[in-house]
């Protein structure tokens, strides 16, 4: 995961070894010395997410929060608070100041980088649905994200696993003052799964110790494992107070850890951010609403279709333009399906094209761009993929078809390849016709080359 992230410190050393640790975990560091070069550098920069310092002379880091979160250029990028250790009332002056999360002085690594991810896939995710958002009002088709979705404190239900009832009650009551979410508890790791099973919630809270000797950390990973749970945000709370314990944690799937003991505001902001990444998943995956499904889905597959597809792409340019990335475009039709059709029937063709759709969406990311253009032919625009990295895809691809039989009913098997072309975008190129253009021509080769393969357009490789 990459992005770009502002580090304001008045201290030259801090925002030097900020900028160290950051760059070697490939994000790209911008720096400011003062609030208001924060603020100045956050204007024309817009990154991905800012580190502030509290303590600053002139503009502080709480009206640096304030400026930003009150500019709608800005409102939208995570802050991340630097404040002293464990400061209380700086952690509530900081929400005020609508901080999205703290870290504390001195900065472990550990913790940094946990929040920093955490917050940087809101973020991705909040990009995401911009974006979506945009294509839909060209087609049309309205806004099919009601603005209250971006309401952090909406409603969603949180399961707290915790051995110590009384704390557990306590742990409730502060959630329920603060957000209108259904809080539920429960002790034991069996308690949990039989919960999740009726009733997935948005987040889970776990304690390290449950009650009977039940392993948080063992807990986390069954819940990650589990389809039913994977999507919840996981936070762990850490009562060993061992930061090893935290990171394996991380490494088993939690979305989030906090070590106790820890004051009510610091839990408030980590589950706010937890359920914001949540809800913004989960509109992604639910997809767009009926209306805009119909105008712009493929029936059949189930992917985008041309005019959706069209005008995306217009989006995906315009965003290379301003990130700077490069994207790849890809082209591609099935090899002799006319044959297929001869000799097996229209509707075994209508199975191997669907299969052939949920093997291209398998083996691609949400973000990138998957369409049936029409008949056997389609389109896969990826965003932020340097050149080495569109190859390895396009190979992929091609293997992912022709390396295993299509089933298409009665226990029959079909070989099905298929060729591809693939045209190379930098944020210079202004014309998304003129790349799908190449792409096809690419495309053209790999057909008059014998097919199945994989073609390049000829400026780009
Ligand atoms: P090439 O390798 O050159 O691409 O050969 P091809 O046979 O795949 O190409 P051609 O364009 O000649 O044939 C495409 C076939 O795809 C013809 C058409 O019947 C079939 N086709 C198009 N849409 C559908 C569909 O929705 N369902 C089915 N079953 N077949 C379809
Ligand atoms: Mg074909
Ligand atoms: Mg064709």
């Amino acid at each position: 995961m990459s992005g770009r992230i502002l580090v304001v410190d008045d201290i030259a050393t801090n925002r030097l070894i900020l900028r160290a640790k950051l760059s070697a975990a490939y994000f790209d560091v911008l720096l400011a010395e003062s609030g208001e070069k924060a603020l100045e550098v956050a204007r024309a920069e817009l990154p991905d997410m800012i580190l502030l310092d509290v303590m600053m002379p002139g503009i502080d880091g709480y009206a640096v929060c304030r400026a930003l979160k009150a500019d709608p250029l800005t409102a939208h990028i995570p802050v991340v608070m630097v404040t002293a250790a464990n400061q209380q009332e700086e952690r509530i002056r900081g929400l005020d100041a609508g901080a999205d999360d703290f870290l504390n002085k001195p900065i472990n690594d550990i913790t940094l980088f946990a929040r920093v991810r955490n917050l940087m896939r809101v973020k991705m995710m909040f990009d995401e649905l911009k974006l979506r958002e945009a294509t839909s009002q060209e087609l049309g088709l309205g806004d099919f994200l009601d603005p209250a979705a971006f309401d952090t404190d909406q409603e969603g239900s949180v399961l707290l696993a915790i051995g110590d009832q009384a704390r557990g009650q306590h742990w409730k009551a502060c959630i329920a003052s603060r957000f209108p979410f259904t809080v539920g508890i429960v002790r034991r790791e069996q308690e949990v799964l039989e919960a999740a099973e009726r009733e997935p919630p948005d987040a889970f809270i776990i304690t390290q110790y449950l009650e009977g000797g039940d392993d948080g950390l063992r807990l986390v990973s069954t819940l990650r494992a589990n389809p039913r749970t994977r999507q919840s945000a996981i936070l762990l709370v850490v009562e060993d107070g061992k930061l090893e314990t935290a990171s394996k944690a991380l490494d088993l799937g939690a979305s989030d850890y906090i070590c106790a003991p820890f004051d009510a505001n610091e839990m408030a902001a980590r589950l706010r951010s937890q359920m914001r990444r949540k809800k913004y998943s989960d509109r992604l995956r639910s997809n767009v609403r009926d209306s805009l499904r119909m105008a712009v889905i493929d029936p059949l597959t189930g992917l985008y279709n041309r005019r959706y597809a069209m005008q995306h792409i217009n989006r995906i340019v315009e965003r290379a333009r301003e990130s700077g990335l490069p994207y790849a475009v890809m082209m591609m039709d099935l090899d002799r399906f006319k044959s297929v059709n001869d000799r097996f029937g229209h509707s075994a063709g209508d199975l191997v094209l669907k299969e052939f759709a949920r093997r291209l969406q398998e083996n691609l990311r949400g973000v990138d761009l998957v369409a049936r253009l029409g008949g056997e032919e389609f389109l896969v625009v990826m965003p932020d993929t340097p050149p080495r990295e569109a190859q390895i895809v396009a190979e992929r691809l091609r293997r992912t078809i022709d390396g295993r039989a299509f089933a298409v009913g009665d226990g029959r098997e079909i070989a099905v390849t298929v060729s591809v072309g693939v045209a190379l975008g930098t944020p210079q190129d202004g014309d998304p016709a003129a790349l799908i253009a190449h792409a096809d021509r690419a495309l053209y080769e790999s057909k008059a080359a014998g097919r199945n393969r994989v073609s390049y357009h000829a400026a780009a490789a």
